[in-house]
């Protein structure tokens, strides 16, 4: 992580396309929100002066004031004014009491309550003030972001180029669904998940198909990635069996950083660089590349889009059922959980094999499984990672 600079390059695009993006600078509000001291609620707004006897109090009523279209007079002594949410507070009111405690009759209202003094006003910059962050440099903008953004007055927003990414998939035995299988083939699902899984982060993704298990084809596809892609993603061929190829291509062509991690599953993970692009090597297994890529490719790519990290919202939760594990690796199986009561409870989902993506059906976390642990009986308490947060 600390070695993965961010992209540096910005351009500046419409609020319509800039969810999901990431934030090059600090962005302060244009104006304040609102722009002038407003009603909260439907009522009449008076001045604070004439109701400080004992309620009920009469007032004459002058005129109204709705969203947008302001009372243009200024309220006398013993003077109320018809208003509406979001409407300007007319000059001299500072209190608003809503409909329900009033009484309209012809041309004046009584108030039956003894309001408080700036009773449902909201004060001018209320939500913001004019010239406060609204968005943070780094921070990548949700739907709320966009609706902050366009509040305080912003129709465009800085922010990080998408990186491009290049995924290729390796192996022989591959074919694309919708073709028939020979024997020994099956179907290609890595790259449709990655592809997908990318969909999820502001980077433009490059699809390079599938690669054979070939040195040369392996050291042409890194060649092509590497030109046209800030970073790639590979999987499969990166284990130690004689059709494996992808790690010694790239340390031919570029440096191997790091192969081989200590998790489950997941262990042949590769990362490198050929270039100036990003290396990543998943392995084959699909549970093992979509671990891999959620638990380290991920988190990469954030930083080299801009964007801070955001804060990991694991959660503790109470086991149903027994896992058994072997102190040595770090494992994450995949788990349901759910709120039962006051607790959270979560179960495995099934066999656990690094083929299965069965193991992703009805999965909503990652159970986290510390190394140093052994096996966990049913009633311990497990950390899980919502998968939501890690997509
Ligand atoms: P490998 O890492 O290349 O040794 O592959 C490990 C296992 O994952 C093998 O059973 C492969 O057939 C399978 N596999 C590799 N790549 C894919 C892929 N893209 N889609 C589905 N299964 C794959
Ligand atoms: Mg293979």
């Amino acid at each position: 992580m600390a070695s993965i600079d961010p992209i540096g390059r910005n351009e500046v695009t419409g609020l319509a396309n800039a969810a999901g993006r990431v934030a090059a600078d600090d962005v302060s509000a244009l104006v304040s929100l609102p722009p002038f001291p407003s009603s909260a609620m439907d009522g009449y707004a008076l001045r604070s002066v004439d109701v400080q006897d004992k309620p009920p109090y009469e007032l004459k009523v002058v005129g109204q004031s709705l969203a947008g279209r302001p009372f243009p007079g200024r309220p006398e002594a013993g003077e109320a004014v018809r208003i509406f949410t979001g409407a300007v507070m007319p000059q001299d009111t500072d209190t608003v009491v809503i409909q329900e405690d009033c009484n309209a009759t012809g041309d004046s209202v009584v108030i039956n309550i003894q309001p408080n003094v700036g009773d449902n006003v909201r004060k001018e910059g209320h939500d913001v003030r004019q010239g406060e962050l609204v968005v943070k440099r780094g921070q990548q903008l949700t739907p709320f972001s966009i609706g902050w953004l366009a509040a305080s007055g912003h129709e465009t927003i800085t922010v990080s180029t998408r990186p491009r990414v290049a995924v290729f998939s390796t192996g022989d035995e591959l074919r694309e669904p919708g073709s028939a299988l020979g024997p020994g083939q099956i179907y290609e699902s890595n790259r449709h998940m990655l592809r997908a899984l990318l969909q999820h982060l502001p980077v433009e993704v490059m699809d390079l198909g599938r690669v054979a298990d070939d040195p040369d084809e392996t050291l042409d596809a890194l060649k092509r990635a590497s030109k046209q892609a800030d970073a790639m993603i590979t999987t499969g061929g990166v284990s130690v069996g004689d059709a494996d190829f992808v790690a010694d291509a790239v340390e031919s062509l570029g440096t191997l950083e790091i192969w081989r991690m200590n998790i489950k599953p997941g262990k042949p993970f590769a990362f490198g660089r050929v270039g100036g692009c990003l290396f990543f090597g998943l392995p084959g297994n699909p549970v093992s590349a979509a671990i891999t890529y959620l638990m380290i490719a991920r988190p990469a790519l954030v930083r080299l889009c801009g964007a801070e990290a955001g804060e990991e919202t694991s959660t503790m939760a109470r086991l149903t059922g027994p896992i058994s594990h072997k102190p040595g690796r770090e494992e994450f199986q995949r788990g349901r959980m759910r709120l039962s009561g006051t607790e959270t409870r979560v179960s495995v989902t099934g066999d656990q094999s690094s083929n299965r993506l069965a193991t992703f059906d009805q999965a909503n976390c990652l159970i986290r499984i510390p190394k140093g642990v052994g096996s966990l009986a049913s009633g311990d308490d497990v950390e899980v990672l919502p998968l939501f947060s890690l997509l």
